[in-house]
C-alpha cells in the first residue's frame, strides 16, 4: 500500500481510538478536547507510516534516512518491523516510558501512544491485503500471511481508501 492509503487507514484508526476514549478525554473545555483529539490523530497518522521505515524509498524512509538505512540493511523490508510482536513491544515500551512523565504531559503522551499504536496496527492490516503479506506469526514462523491479493499502489489502495472513508462516516455518526 502507498502513503495515501496508509494515511487513510491511520486516520480511521485514530478516529476509532477517539470514539473509544471520548469519555476519558478531559471535557473541561473545547480546547482540551481538541488538543487530545489532535494528539491522538497525529500519533495515528505517524503510526500509519512508521512501519515502512524498513523501506528506504518509502515516505518515512526518505524522512528518516539514517534510521531507515540501518533498519533496511540489517532487517530488510516487511520483516520484523512489520510484525504484531514488534508493534506490541514497541507500544508497550513507549507506554512504560510515558509512565515516568507527570500531569498533563503523561496524559497527552499516553493519548499519542494510543494513536501511534492504532496507526501501526492499521498499517499491518492494510499490508496484509497485498500480495506480499506480512510475517504475522513471527517469530514462530517467518511465513508471510495475507487476507487479499492486491498489488501495492493499485486497485487495493483505492478500495481501502474508499473502505476507510465509509468506516469514518459510520464512526462519526
Ligand atoms: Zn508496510
Amino acid at each position: 500500500m502507498n502513503k495515501p492509503a496508509h494515511l487513510m487507514g491511520g486516520l480511521t484508526a485514530g478516529i476509532a481510538v477517539l470514539k473509544n476514549i471520548e469519555s476519558t478525554v478531559p471535557q473541561i473545555g473545547l480546547t482540551d478536547a481538541m488538543v487530545s483529539g489532535g494528539v491522538v490523530l497525529c500519533g495515528a497518522l505517524l503510526g500509519s507510516l512508521l512501519p515502512d521505515i524498513d523501506h528506504r524509498n518509502s515516505y518515512i524512509g526518505r524522512k528518516l534516512k539514517v534510521a531507515s538505512f540501518i533498519i533496511s540493511k540489517t532487517l530488510g523490508h516487511r520483516s520484523v518491523i512489520h510484525t504484531p510482536l514488534v508493534i506490541f513491544a514497541f507500544s508497550a515500551l513507549l507506554y512504560f516510558f510515558s509512565k515516568e512523565l507527570t500531569g498533563q504531559s503523561q496524559v497527552l503522551s499516553s493519548y499519542f501512544i494510543m494513536g501511534l499504536s492504532a496507526g501501526m496496527w492499521s498499517h499491518l492490516l492494510l499490508d496484509m491485503m497485498t500480495r506480499r503479506g506480512i510475517p504475522l506469526l513471527y517469530p514462530i514462523t517467518k511465513k508471510s500471511f495475507r487476507i487479499a491479493n492486491f498489488k501495492g499502489g493499485g486497485m487495493g489502495d483505492t478500495i481501502s481508501i474508499i473502505g476507510c472513508a465509509i468506516l469514518i462516516v459510520f464512526l462519526l455518526k
